[in-house]
């Protein structure tokens, strides 16, 4: 009996040891206060065995180590108590109380230490136990132990106090580790009453310090609680943004989570949709030998298209047996819609929905590498779109994008590409099957009557180009065809213009003529031709100023090679205004010379009302110069009139202002304008001989020259012809009454040294 208690009391001295040291190492709560606690119980059954095992001859040394036990029950108690306020987190005792306990305790410990010399608190003697034939140490214990008593009771109570609260306090779950404790510390005491009670040969109760040190240890330490664990689990499960179904080993669905309820809400019972996808997905997954496969997938759900990821999981025991297998469903819907979204927004003109200009060009390149059939290269553009956006405002300018984006991509096919390329540039690559003509200008001209309102005339071109070879650069195809829309830039009775090589000659022309034109001003390139104008009684009584370029390379070059190339630049204003000084300086000098009977007609373009105030132009030229304003006379074409008449009348008024006579030219060309002369405030009538030459019926051209004349005599214009080239014409428009004449028959325009030396 002695033997085996000793036994057991080294045994579990070693557990504790052992376990003392595994706990140190491990890093979590409690451990510190885990960790003194079994110290401290190592200490005490330490103490406990080694008073046991004193031999009876020394009751000296029995004395000292049963006090040693005594006070180590007193820390004991304290260490206990220290871990119960730790592990329950309730802090019992401020500074002041502990500083009392350990006070207390530490009175205790040095009431028992001299007591080997006083034995004021207990005595041993040595007792026999007959039946059992063993010898043992008998403690005596005298009435001032009672305080000690006292002291350790009251710690224990109150550590069990704070360890039931606690108890009472947490969720269900944890109430295990508490209760476990609180029984185990309850045993204790009993144990230890009962033994002093019946007065036992040995105190007992320390077999259970140690069970009960260790059994803390691993309740602090170790264990958690499984049912924790498991609805952490299945929470986790619940609450996943991933869906989830799972199925038992017959394929039975067994669970689903919130997930997956949301995903499907509305399509019906969950159970029947679980089956419904295992089916489909299990046959698709079953041939990977993985256990865990996953795949992107798109469902419909609601009529909503969903992109998912699926990944299958199957579940085997140790042998290889199917338990039962699971659907992980993540709906990647948001994401994979904002991606599309970005690459969309990436790819394309987000006001029109067509492809921008990047992607075009990579679209055009796939398209005609594995073209199997000749290909258009189209582009639109509305004419001075700025000025509709000016006008309108942009909400009808967006609208017309819109409109013309439709209209271009109207005649799309499976292997055709629309683009916005720039601003109102459109662009489109189409089989040439697939383009048909008609049903563009059609199209253009239900945008035309979309309508926009006031004077303003809404003017669509398209550009053709007919690809030859498809591996020529896609901006090269594109250029051309826009090449073949700034052909006819400007020509509102033109729509649509086909690319031709000659184009690009045209073009190189045109920008060679800006390239040079700044210079050539400079260097005075420019000079003014003079071409007679004869009256009808033989004289000269003016010329028409006309400009020349003499350049260095090319020698003289004739207007009509870069005045519209000019018009179209904008630049024909620096010209013009370079041409009329010239005019009025060489006014000035016949004047000033005696030789003031020749006037001289230069010419205005449409184009100058838009870049420069032309009255005012001639106001300063009339205060420079010394010369008579009745001398210089002004050239308007009579398109120019047809266009914006309201402006150019209040020119007109202007230039009447300061004295300047006014000459409608090429009357008769162009537009129907006979109406207009009522209106227009002209002096002059220019008629152009061209529409008798290029008419098929000369009868009715001549019946309509007379008709001309005899109408300006009436308004009391005087009418000069212009283009006349043979004697018969001469003959023809005396009889009708011209004024004056100017033409080949009577000269071609000439250098001014020319002129004058003749007409001098
Ligand atoms: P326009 O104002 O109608 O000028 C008359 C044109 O007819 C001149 O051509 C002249 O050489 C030509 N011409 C005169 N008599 C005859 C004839 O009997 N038969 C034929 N076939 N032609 C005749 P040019 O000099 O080549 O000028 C062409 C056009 O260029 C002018 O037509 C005018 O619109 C423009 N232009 C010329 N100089 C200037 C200028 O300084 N400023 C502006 N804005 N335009 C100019
Ligand atoms: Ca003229
Ligand atoms: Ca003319």
């Amino acid at each position: 009996m002695f033997q085996s208690l000793v036994i057991l009391l080294i045994f579990l001295t070693v557990m504790m040891v052992v376990s003392v040291i595994i706990a140190s190492k491990r890093v979590v709560k409690n451990r510190k206060s885990v960790v003194h606690l079994i110290w401290m119980a190592v200490f005490t059954t330490v103490c406990y065995t080694v008073f046991i095992l004193i031999p009876p001859r020394n009751p000296g040394l029995a004395s000292f180590a049963a006090g040693v036990y005594f006070l180590s029950t007193d820390w004991l108690v304290v260490y206990l108590m220290l871990f119960a306020a730790d592990y329950t987190e309730v802090k019992p005792l401020s500074r002041v109380p502990r500083f009392i306990v350990g006070l207390l305790a530490g009175v205790d410990s040095i009431s028992f230490v001299v007591n080997t010399f006083t034995h004021h608190m207990f005595t041993v003697e040595v007792a026999s136990a007959d039946k059992l034939g063993i010898e043992y140490w008998d403690v005596q214990l005298k009435s001032p132990h009672i305080v000690h008593r006292v002291f350790v009771y009251a710690i224990v109570l109150y550590s069990l106090v704070i360890l039931l609260y606690k108890l009472i306090k947490v969720p269900a779950i944890y109430k295990n580790k508490y209760s476990s404790i609180l029984c185990q510390t309850l045993s204790v005491v009993g144990l230890n009453v009962l033994c002093s009670a019946v007065d036992a040969k040995f105190d007992y109760s320390v077999i259970l310090y140690a069970s009960l040190a260790i059994s803390i240890c691993y309740l602090a330490l170790y264990a958690s609680p499984k049912k924790l664990l498991e609805r952490i689990n299945s929470t986790i499960v619940e609450d996943s943004v991933i869906g989830l179904f799972a199925y038992d080993n017959s394929g039975r669905c067994v669970g689903a989570n919130q997930a997956v309820r949301e995903l499907f809400a509305g399509e019906g019972d969950i159970y029947e949709i679980a089956e419904k996808y295992r089916a489909r997905w299990e046959e698709e997954f079953k041939d990977n030998s993985s256990n865990l496969v996953g795949d992107e997938r798109t469902i419909v759900v609601n009529g909503e298209k969903q992109y998912i990821y699926v990944s299958y999981q199957r579940f085997l025991d140790k042998k290889g047996r199917n338990l039962g297998c699971c659907f992980q469903i993540e709906n990647r819907t948001v994401v994979v819609k904002k991606f599309k979204e970005e690459q969309f927004r990436a790819t394309h003109d987000m006001l029109t929905g067509l492809l921008n200009r990047n992607t075009f060009e990579e679209e055009v390149r796939r398209i005609l590498s594995e073209a199997k059939e000749p290909y258009y290269m189209i582009c639109s553009n509305i004419q001075d779109f700025k000025l509709v956006n000016e006008l309108f405002g942009s909400k009808v300018g967006d609208k017309l994008l819109i409109a013309q984006a439709k209209m271009i991509s109207r005649s799309a096919s499976d292997h055709s590409v629309s683009a916005r390329i720039y601003a109102d540039k459109f662009s489109t690559l189409l089989p040439k099957r697939c383009f048909v003509e008609t049903d563009f200008i059609e199209n253009m001209k239900q945008i035309i009557d979309m309508g926009l309102t006031g004077s303003f005339k809404l003017h669509f071109y398209i550009g053709v180009y007919d690809i030859v070879d498809v591996n020529e650069p896609v901006w090269t195809m594109y250029d051309k065809a826009i090449m073949a829309i700034d052909s006819i830039r400007g020509n509102y009775e033109q729509s649509i213009s086909y690319y031709k090589e000659e184009l690009l000659q045209h073009i190189m022309e045109e920008k060679e003529v800006l390239n040079e034109f700044d210079q050539a001003i400079e260097e005075k390139q420019f000079h003014m031709f003079l071409q007679p104008q004869i009256a009808n009684n033989g004289n000269v009584v003016g010329a028409e100023a006309l400009v020349r370029w003499i350049h260095p390379q090319k020698g003289m070059v004739s207007p009509g090679i870069f005045i519209p190339t000019l018009e179209k630049a904008g630049l024909i204003h620096k010209l013009d205004l370079y041409m009329w000084e010239s005019a009025a300086k060489k006014l000035e000098e016949w004047k000033k010379e005696g030789k003031e009977k020749y006037s001289l007609s230069v010419n205005i373009s449409t184009k100058d009302f838009v870049y420069i105030d032309v009255c005012d132009a001639f106001r300063t030229l009339a205060q420079k110069y010394d010369f008579d304003v009745k001398n210089l006379k002004l050239e308007i074409t009579e398109s120019a009139l047809a266009e914006n008449v309201r402006e150019l009348m209040t020119a007109l008024d202007g230039l009447h202002e300061l004295g300047y006579d006014i000459e409608i030219d090429d009357f008769g060309s162009g537009y129907s304008s006979l109406g207009m002369l009522k209106d227009i405030n002209a002096d002059i009538l220019k008629i152009d001989m061209i529409f008798l030459r290029e008419t098929k019926n000369v009868q009715r051209s001549t019946t309509i020259l007379k008709n001309i004349i005899s109408m300006s005599k009436e308004l009391g214009m005087p009418v000069i012809t212009e283009g006349v080239e043979t004697k018969e014409q001469v003959d023809f428009l005396m009889d009708v009454g011209c004024d004056m004449f100017q033409g080949f028959y009577f000269a071609k325009p000439m250098s001014l040294e020319n002129f004058e030396q003749a007409y001098g």
